[in-house]
């Protein structure tokens, strides 16, 4: 919709941000131009006139203003993307609205094919599991919000018949939606696992570091002491082939829910890798580990510290600093298990705190600058889970300290998005180079070309790529 001269001028004197990108507009006595919601003292309607972009001011001979820097907007701003954000947010707010992915695609004004693209770059996901787990998210909520019978809920979603609902939800939660209401008053908890469900895998993630101070895996019981909104707890799963018993000393059994369902990957779609891999030719790759997950980092705190501890290093070491942070700055719980440390601990260290710790002092740095803009409200770890890959992807980008292999590590390991490839990651190249049986190592631009036949569950391929060398777990 094109605005006019009047409806732009009153949106400058209201300093609206949301116009910021949507027009530009020049002031002749200055000779300067501005975003709409620049700060500067706002000009006589008669010294005004509005441009579409900024070449189009700069063509009349303005300059840009050193206050808004209209410039650096235009070059971040992203139609395309905020058009696919705001329908996405559409859905988010009202499954029900949207019948089938075919809705979503009218809604959207693109056509089928870019649709599809645009959803599977800047969300790693088809319009259908999209609106899918748009459904089971509003469905959780309501579930959690009253007493309305379930047969209504699964209505109000957008569910066309109850059993569908239940299955579905069954499926990504591990339990029934009634089973899910009850978590409000819960204080231990069963999750069912999918047939596929790979045990062996499972409990060689849970011990990956067998000196850890968080985490203990003594025969089929694992202890965890976890960071959760209302402080440490300690969470014990007792796993079965079928079923894993769940129980925590305190906190909310809902919040628990949602960490062990990242735990054990329940939410991502490990059959339908299988099926690409063989699809493609590569059933080497999936070989005996068809039911793969990757277990997410029980908080993103803990995956950003992970993301920032692994650069540049092996394991063993990064365990060892994890280790050796967890001692000087976690909370020790007795029995020889301490929490992971929160943010607002992390903060509140100085470089010289982790140098004896063996942390190079740019490590210290990073993890510690982070570790404040987490604390201070500055960066909202968990609101990242529901922006855009792109977005959140771009946000993460722009903190020092993370660079691409991190932020990829970290949307992978800890914020859940399906499409993401640590590239310079020396697990994958060797993986790609076995597989593929490459003369020589894949480099960063090779590694990308021959990652992209796994888009959109790269994230599960690098998983992949990562067991490719071990032996099969007992
Ligand atoms: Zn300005």
């Amino acid at each position: 919709m094109r605005m006019t001269h009047a409806t732009m001028y009153a949106r400058v004197l209201a300093g609206d941000t949301a116009c910021n990108g949507r027009f530009f507009f020049g002031v002749t006595t200055t000779g300067i131009y501005c975003l709409p919601a620049c700060k500067a003292r706002k000009p006589k309607p008669e010294n005004v006139r509005f441009f579409p972009t900024c070449e189009a001011a700069r063509a009349t001979g303005l300059r840009a203003c050193k206050k808004c820097h209209p410039d650096d907007f235009a070059r971040g701003a992203d139609p395309v993307l905020e058009s696919i954000e705001t329908l996405v947010a559409e859905v988010r707010a009202q499954p029900a609205a949207f019948a089938d992915a075919r809705a979503l695609v009218r809604r959207s004004g693109f056509g089928p094919t870019r649709v599809f693209e645009l959803f599977r770059q800047h969300y790693h996901a088809t319009p259908a599991d999209l609106l899918l787990r748009a459904r089971l998210d509003a469905a959780k909520q309501k579930l959690l919000d009253g007493d309305a019978p379930l047969l209504a809920i699964a209505g109000d979603v957008g569910f066309e018949s109850p059993s569908v609902f239940h299955e579905h939800f069954r499926r990504l939660n591990g339990l029934t939606p009634a089973a899910y209401r009850d978590l409000r008053s819960a204080q231990s908890f069963a999750i069912i696992l999918p047939v596929d469900f790979l045990l062996g895998y499972l409990r060689r993630a849970l011990s990956r570091d067998i000196h850890s101070l968080t985490e203990r895996l003594t025969g089929d019981t694992y202890t965890a002491a976890v960071q959760l909104s209302s402080g440490p707890s300690v969470l014990t799963l007792r796993l079965g082939t079928a079923v894993i018993q769940v129980e925590f000393s305190t906190g909310s059994a809902v919040e628990i829910h949602a960490l062990v369902i990242g735990l054990l990957g329940l939410e991502q779609d490990a059959a339908a890798f299988a099926r690409l891999a063989k699809k493609l030719g590569l059933a080497r790759l999936v070989a005996g580990r068809a039911g793969l997950r990757i277990n997410q980092t029980p908080s993103v705190f803990e995956g950003l510290l992970w993301s920032i501890i692994g650069q540049q290093i092996n394991l063993p070491f990064a365990c060892q600093l994890r280790r050796r942070l967890v001692e000087r700055a976690g909370t020790p719980l007795g029995d020889g298990l301490s929490a992971p440390p929160a943010p607002a601990a992390v903060a509140a260290l100085s470089p010289d705190d982790l140098l004896p710790l063996q942390f190079s002092r740019q490590k210290a740095g990073y993890v510690i600058q982070t570790a404040r803009l987490v604390a201070e409200g500055k960066l909202d770890l968990v609101a990242l889970r529901s922006l855009s890959a792109t977005r959140a992807e771009r946000t993460l980008l722009a903190i020092r300290g993370l660079g691409p292999w991190s932020v990829n590590y970290l949307m992978m390991r800890a914020l859940g998005f399906a499409d993401c490839v640590p590239l310079g990651d020396t697990g994958v190249t060797s993986g790609l180079q076995s597989l593929l049986k490459l003369e020589v190592r894949p480099d960063i631009d090779a590694t990308k070309r021959l990652m992209a036949v796994f888009s959109p569950a790269r994230s599960l391929a690098t998983a992949h790529l990562w067991q490719l060398p071990q032996p099969l777990p007992a």
